[in-house]
């Protein structure tokens, strides 16, 4: 439980803000339990199939990252992540947020790949800096286009033999003949028209509320990329002469001293701090564990 004194702060400064924008990432999927990229759980097990035995492999990322999977078992794991991303429930994090914001002016941008904002809001008010597992793009890449992938992976997902994915079902570009890849950030991601586009629309966003009271949030954003999200944020709250950052995260709530009068941190599971601003019950919910939850060789 969060101390009132917080919540009410934070409750007021969102029911006072002229614009809010949310930074949202990781930390949100894992308080809507979404952990199997960093545990052994029963998704990541299903997902893994026999490979998490095979070469001893405890969470999605590090089935990911691995380099001895063969090509056809790595497409197996990320067809599967992808169509699990397709078929499982909305997160209660995306849906109190949505709950919390809403008759607001606000703008969210996310490194999230995994669409739940999508269900949730409208999406001309996302903007995705690490792309999104629904699409595919060429690897190489050698054109300037995104594909939706829902059909295809639901056929091949069905297509996987012990584990793999037979060479010869790997989508291939429509121009080049290369392998697709998912359309998330790597070596090879596609930064082309429909990136820009929303970048774009996120600076629009951000240039029209430069001089408003405007409340920026920022939502378990983790330190793998604090650029893209929690830097620039704090940036514009000492810049900005109305802004005000608050960040709710139950590993990296930091605040710089520079903006230190004009933040809030909230060092606790964003599953209950958001059920507390709506003052809705938390009773029976099981507070967000992070030492339990994320491996600590790894930064995420
Ligand atoms: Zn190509």
């Amino acid at each position: 439980m969060v101390a009132k004194e917080k919540i009410d702060l934070l409750r007021k400064k969102i029911d006072e803000a002229d614009a809010i924008v949310v930074g949202g990432a990781s930390g949100m999927s894992a308080a809507s339990g979404f952990v199997f990229y960093y545990q052994d759980d029963e998704v990541f097990r299903k997902l893994a199939g026999g490979l998490a035995r095979k070469y001893g492999i405890h969470n999605m990322f590090d089935a990911f990252y691995d380099r001895r999977l063969t090509r056809g078992e790595h497409w197996a794991v990320v067809l599967r992540t992808i169509k699990y991303i397709y078929d499982c429930h909305t997160g209660d994090t995306y849906t109190d947020l949505a709950e919390l914001l809403e008759g607001k002016d606000y703008y969210i941008v996310t490194t999230n790949q995994d669409a739940q904002f999508y269900r949730v809001f409208p999406a001309n008010r996302i903007t995705r800096i690490q792309g999104d597992w629904r699409y595919w793009q060429c690897s190489q890449p050698c054109h300037d286009n995104i594909y939706d992938n829902h059909t295809e992976v639901m056929w091949l997902c069905d297509a996987i033999q012990q584990d793999a994915l037979p060479d010869k079902l790997i989508p291939r570009c429509p121009h080049c003949g290369r392998p697709m890849a998912p359309w998330v950030r790597s070596r090879e991601f596609l930064q082309g028209t429909f990136y820009h586009r929303e970048m774009k629309r996120y600076m629009n966003f951000l240039q029209r509320n430069a001089n408003r009271k405007t409340l920026f949030l920022e939502l378990g954003v983790g330190m793998m990329t604090p650029m893209f999200i929690k830097e620039p944020f704090m940036n514009m709250v000492y810049q900005w002469p109305n802004a005000f950052y608050a960040t709710l995260n139950p590993q990296h709530a930091l605040v710089p001293k520079e903006i230190a009068k004009k933040s809030l941190a909230i060092s606790d599971d964003i599953a209950i701090i958001l059920k507390q601003l709506l003052s809705k019950s938390t009773a029976g919910m099981k507070e967000f564990n992070v030492k339990e939850a994320f491996n600590p060789a790894r930064v995420y």
